[in-house]
């Protein structure tokens, strides 16, 4: 049976993803590639973790970061869209910020922009006095608003945001962008970004004071592993000694050039690239001496 929601378990960290959607996948690829695997449920909303006491909550984006304020869960993966907005909200409310951004994941990107009908001629901001802006950011736009001392009229929409300035209820959007597909597609421009977000891990404002601790801090680690490797090639190589400072000026971008002993007097050698490693760049260091050449994806590391 499920252990009941709401009461915070001390012994279990539990970890809200979104359900369905744009961050789902990735939030539970990471996790899975930091080792955790689950058990799912009948309802599919609670998932039991086997490796690790760690669960899974699969809900609503929009609810992650209540959820971690309430306490129901310990971390989360969200959009830091929807974190700033939700504390915005708070702050607005007179509530102390009840969770922060432990780490960027580098999925999720999008950009919170406003875009204007595309036969505006963007002047800057001072243009917005007096305007209407429907979005589903009211707390994010509106301290930017202040911020440009401009005093604009937040409309505010759960969605459909960008259809606003065609049915007439706001003269321009202020709406989560990433390709600018659907912008284009009901001839609005973009012309400011308020805010680039991307995932980030979430935790409370505070720390944990019993075994979720622990969790946690293995959990981080183990996140930062997995990131610091995402896109890092290891290459490696033989050659003879008297190739190595040639090879080494060929990879000065490189990590460090090690070398292990082989067989033979030829050395065995390798660097740690970031990004993928071109055949252009192969055949270079082929020509310069290196023989047996393998590029090797690096799934994890511990720092
Ligand atoms: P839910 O049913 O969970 O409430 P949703 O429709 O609010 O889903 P998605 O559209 O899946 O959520 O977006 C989740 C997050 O993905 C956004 O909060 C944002 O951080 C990120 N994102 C990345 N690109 C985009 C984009 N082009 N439009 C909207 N969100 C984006
Ligand atoms: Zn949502």
């Amino acid at each position: 049976m499920n252990p009941p929601l709401g009461t915070a378990s001390r012994d279990r960290l539990r970890i809200a993803i979104q359900k369905s959607g744009r961050l789902a996948e990735p939030a539970r690829s990471l996790l899975a590639a930091c080792g955790l695997s689950w058990r799912e449920s009948r309802d599919k909303l609670f998932c039991y973790g086997e490796s690790l006491p760690v669960d899974l909550l699969l809900v609503r984006d929009d609810d992650i970061p209540g959820l971690i304020a309430d306490g129901v869960c310990d971390l989360g993966v969200v959009g830091r869209n929807e974190l700033d907005e939700q504390a915005g909200e708070r702050e607005r409310n007179g509530l102390a910020p009840a969770y922060r951004a432990l780490r960027g994941l580098g999925f999720g990107q999008c950009r919170l922009m406003l875009a204007v009908p595309e036969d505006w001629d963007w002047q800057g901001p001072q243009q917005l006095q007096g305007l209407r802006i429907a979005t589903s950011y009211p707390a994010i736009l509106r301290q930017w608003l202040e911020g440009q001392g401009i005093d604009a009229q937040v409309v505010e929409l759960s969605g459909s945001v960008e259809i606003a300035p065609r049915l007439g209820t706001a003269d321009l959007i202020c709406d989560l962008v990433s390709s600018g597909a659907t912008l284009a597609a009901n001839h609005l421009k973009p012309v400011e970004t308020l805010l680039d977000s991307e995932a980030v891990l979430a935790g409370p404002a505070g720390g944990f004071d019993d075994a979720r601790a622990g969790l946690a801090q293995m959990l981080l680690r183990r996140v930062d592993g997995v990131l610091q490797m995402k896109d890092r090639k290891l290459l490696m190589f033989s050659a003879e000694r008297e190739s190595v400072p040639a090879l080494a000026r060929l990879l000065h971008d490189a990590g460090p050039l090690v070398e292990l002993p082989g067989a033979n007097g030829a050395l065995s050698l390798q660097a740690m690239c970031d990004g993928a490693v071109s055949w252009q760049r192969l055949e270079e260091l082929e020509r310069a001496g290196a023989r047996g050449l393998m590029v090797l994806a690096v799934e994890r590391s511990l720092a």
